[in-house]
């Protein structure tokens, strides 16, 4: 088997590994990005491309204000127009049980920053006059939007080879070398590559690329379903959900309407990661009509379904590990990780290149599955450090004169 070495080496082809791939590319440290399938082959490809802060776990929100400040900007860092709409989000109630609820969690969401509010069906009808009767609120989120998840991926894929990272697809990471606990070499399919930094960025694999280190993770993977209608006129140009989250969608720039929704079929209809079986669409389009009854005569064209690197907690892993210096986490964004790509890929390249992050990224650390929660784990510039030594200044330096 060929050996080659690298600074660091990103698993996954994804969103994440791509952005990741970007930001340290641009700081002049080559990535080889290893991705089993094709860029944005799993879940970056079958993403609904909502970009919300809205209904998240609190954690989350700083991270989801800068990722959305980068979006705004993102077609200029990358030079592409991503199709993304800053046009709100519509969290759908149907009760006054679903409002009380959502009026709570709105509140906590307020108090964390967040531009947020709940509108009475008078004022839902003043934003999107298309609502059906069910509806008697909702939460609002002027912020929040929806980006073509193909070209966020593409164009990060595209920006990171451009400045030296090297993406090899169709390549599978079957084995991480350590020597005395630290990571040492990637082994793949066709290569071994020597490297003392790896970032898991696996998605729904996630799990499975921790146990190659002798790690483990409560992730579990969801399945979820996703559709694309015919062209329609332009209606509307808010993401819209239901309060329990049972589907979600939006109307794209090119005019078809996208939707999806969530049914916990996951544990018999999936292969080696793939999803099998098709069959819960009429189900979620008969909710969605009843909610924008306007659609009823709209043709959907297209299904697909996907899996969702669900957390036990849902929120994702992110961060390097006492277990196994070198190794990083970047996985288990538990279906609302699209949202996040640029922040994520920033501040993992920071973690990469200095060991520590401009946004504090310790409540999303491995530590807390084992050690009950440690605000301190994840490595921000401690001593931790000089243990993880990631790619150091030195080597950096190294790397650029050598440019
Ligand atoms: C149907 C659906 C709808 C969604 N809608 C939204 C939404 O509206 N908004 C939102 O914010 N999020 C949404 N999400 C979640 C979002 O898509 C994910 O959080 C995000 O794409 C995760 O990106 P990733 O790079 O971590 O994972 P992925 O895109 O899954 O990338 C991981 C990559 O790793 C590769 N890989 C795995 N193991 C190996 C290995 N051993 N060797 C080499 N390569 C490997 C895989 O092939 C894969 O391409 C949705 C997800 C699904 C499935």
């Amino acid at each position: 088997m060929p050996n080659t070495t690298a600074d660091v080496v990103i698993v996954g082809g994804g969103v994440m590994g791509c952005a990741i791939a970007y930001y340290l590319a641009k700081e002049g440290v080559k990535p080889v990005v290893l991705e089993r399938s094709d860029i944005g082959g799993e879940a970056s490809g079958s993403t609904g491309g909502g970009v919300r802060q809205s209904a998240r776990n609190l954690k989350e929100m700083p991270l989801a204000m800068e990722s959305i400040r980068m979006y705004g900007e993102l077609h200029e860092e990358l030079g592409m127009d991503m199709e993304y709409v800053r046009e709100g989000n519509l969290r759908l109630c149907t009760n006054e049980q679903e409002m009380a609820d959502m009026g709570k969690s709105v509140e906590k969401q307020q108090a964390a920053g967040l531009d947020l509010r709940m509108l009475d069906r008078k004022e839902v009808l003043e934003i999107n006059p298309y609502i059906g009767e069910k509806v008697v609120g909702a939460s609002y989120c002027p912020t929040d939007g929806h980006v073509n998840p193909f070209l966020v991926t593409y164009a990060y894929f595209l920006k990171a080879k451009s400045l030296g990272a090297r993406f090899h697809t169709q390549e599978e990471v079957v084995a991480i070398k350590l020597q005395k606990g630290r990571v040492t070499a990637v082994v793949t399919d066709k290569q071994v590559i020597e490297t003392d930094v790896v970032v898991n960025a696996a998605g729904v694999a996630g799990r499975k690329v921790a146990n190659l280190v002798g790690l483990d993770i409560p992730l579990r993977p969801v399945f979820s379903e996703a559709m694309i209608t015919e062209p329609y006129p332009p209606l509307f140009p808010q993401m819209f959900g239901h309060a329990r989250g049972l589907f979600y969608g939006r109307q794209t720039v090119h005019g078809p309407f996208f939707w999806g929704g969530f049914v916990g079929t996951e544990q018999y209809i999936h292969r080696e990661g793939k999803p099998l079986f098709h069959f819960i669409g009429p189900a979620i389009s008969r909710a969605v009509l009843d909610y924008f009854p306007v659609l009823k005569d709209i043709h959907v064209i297209r299904m697909w379904s996907g899996l969702i690197a669900a957390m036990a907690d849902g929120i994702p892993v992110l961060g390097f590990t006492e277990e196994v210096p070198g190794f990083i986490f970047c996985t288990g964004f538990s279906g609302h990780g699209f949202g996040l790509a640029p922040v994520i890929g920033l501040l993992l390249s920071q973690l990469v290149l200095d060991c520590t992050t401009s946004i504090p990224i310790g409540d999303f650390c491995y530590a807390r599955f084992n050690q009950g929660g440690n605000e301190d784990c994840a490595c921000q510039g401690s001593d931790i450090c000089t243990t993880q030594a990631a790619v150091c200044p030195n080597k950096r330096q190294l790397v650029r004169n050598m440019e």
